[in-house]
């Protein structure tokens, strides 16, 4: 069986076609541009495709998608009928979806329902998967949402304490976010481990631009540091996280700012770039701070004391803890990172092995054999969790 995994954005499409007898990735890629001059598709799979040729809208992307994967000579398939299901990644499922689903009508109304929740993804979610039906018909599709993992959060972790109408009226929540990224590797850890996943008590760090913390006790999302959108929880490369929400009408009043400014100067112009003035990229601002950047220095500090409280957070919610994971672009790959973050935890019984800890981007246990609490490196795969999803539905 051929999955065809799309992660459709405003102006983006990305993709990979997974062969699931293999686990492998045939080809994958993504359209840039769509809808505005200059869009072009890259493909990796055989060899490189560069096609630069106008996408007018996603329809175009994606019968351009269809195109470069039976390509006579850089495609990966001879027809399109070799894909037997395409799993689409949506951000946003609200309260409506706590898994994977299989699309129909009355799942699109439902995705349609939270674009108040998430109105610059779901739209393009949405578009996406119209665009599939409209170019392979027939071909059952099936919806993977970013928020379903968190959805078994109890009502004490997921509401805030304002008037409980509010949550009546707009359903405004924490929602959580990563959720196919927290519950692969949660998955990964514990086979690595040799462990039942029901057994453990986890917390999954999704460390890259955007960024989240996961407390994963029973197999389940028991709460996670993201909230109503993905602006919440710890310090990212441009988002603020958590702040005082009573600094949103100061500045207001005080810099005549309009709430739309302040919302992109909260999501855009905050977190790792904001305190160091260098780069939103970790790589940049650690480079600036070896140099003596004092503010790089700061950004860097301020990231660790975000992340870190989460372990002796969650630790605390769920009684223990077993395991410590570490993935995305900085948890894969930042080995200095890593050793800060857990700086001064073995009172916790959490001991990083510094020679094993010398990895990136493979998976890999880091802790010392002696240490109780097992820190775990795995790469994120959130195009196969969407295919697994996808081929588990559809039999
Ligand atoms: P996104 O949320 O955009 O998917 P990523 O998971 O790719 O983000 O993470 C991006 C971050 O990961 C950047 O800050 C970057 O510095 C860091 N990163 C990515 N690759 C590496 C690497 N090889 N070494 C160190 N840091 C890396």
């Amino acid at each position: 069986m051929k999955v065809l995994v799309i992660n459709a954005g405003s102006s983006s499409l990305k993709y990979q076609l997974i062969d699931m007898d293999t686990r492998g990735v045939m080809a994958k890629g993504q359209c840039e541009r769509i809808g505005i001059s200059g869009s072009r598709l890259k493909q990796t799979g055989k060899s490189e495709l560069v096609v630069e040729q106008p996408m007018k809208n996603h329809a175009d992307a994606i019968k351009l998608v269809l195109s470069a994967l039976t390509d006579p000579e850089h495609g990966v398939i001879a027809d399109m009928s070799e894909i037997s299901a395409v799993g689409h990644r949506v951000v946003h499922g609200g309260e409506y979806f706590s898994s994977a689903v299989i699309i129909d009508d009355e799942v699109k109304k439902a995705i349609e329902d939270c674009v108040d929740l998430a109105p610059l993804h779901n739209p393009a979610n949405l578009i996406g998967i119209e665009a599939c039906e409209t170019a392979m018909p027939g071909v059952p599709m099936v919806a993977v949402f970013d928020t379903a993992f968190h959805q078994t959060m109890p009502p004490e972790a997921y509401l805030y304490a304002i008037p409980y109408e509010l949550y009546e009226k707009y359903k405004i929540r924490k929602y959580g976010f990563h959720g196919t990224s927290h519950y692969y590797v949660s998955r990964r850890a514990a086979e690595i481990l040799g462990k039942p996943v029901e057994d453990l008590k986890i917390v999954t760090m999704h460390l890259g631009n955007g960024a989240s913390v996961t407390a994963i006790k029973d197999g389940k999302s028991i709460d996670t540091s993201m909230g109503f959108t993905p602006l919440a929880g710890v310090i990212m490369g441009t988002r603020s996280g958590l702040i005082d929400p009573a600094i949103i009408p100061f500045l207001m009043e005080k810099e005549h700012m309009t709430m739309q400014e302040v919302n992109d100067m909260l999501n855009k112009k905050s977190g790792v770039l904001g305190i160091s003035g260098v780069s939103s990229d970790f790589r940049d601002v650690e480079k600036a701070a070896a140099e003596g950047n004092k503010r790089a220095q700061l950004a860097q500090d301020m990231f660790v004391y975000s992340v870190k409280r989460y372990i002796g957070l969650y630790a605390s919610i769920m009684g223990g803890l077993d395991v410590v994971v570490f993935t995305a672009g900085v948890g894969e790959n930042n080995a200095a990172m890593r050793v800060e973050l857990v700086r001064g935890m073995e009172f916790m019984g959490i001991e990083i092995d510094e020679e094993k800890n010398k990895v990136r981007g493979e998976e890999r246990v880091v802790s010392k054999d002696s240490s109780k609490v097992k820190l775990v490196v795995v790469p994120t795969n959130e195009e196969l969790t969407i295919a697994l999803e996808t081929e588990k539905l559809l039999g």
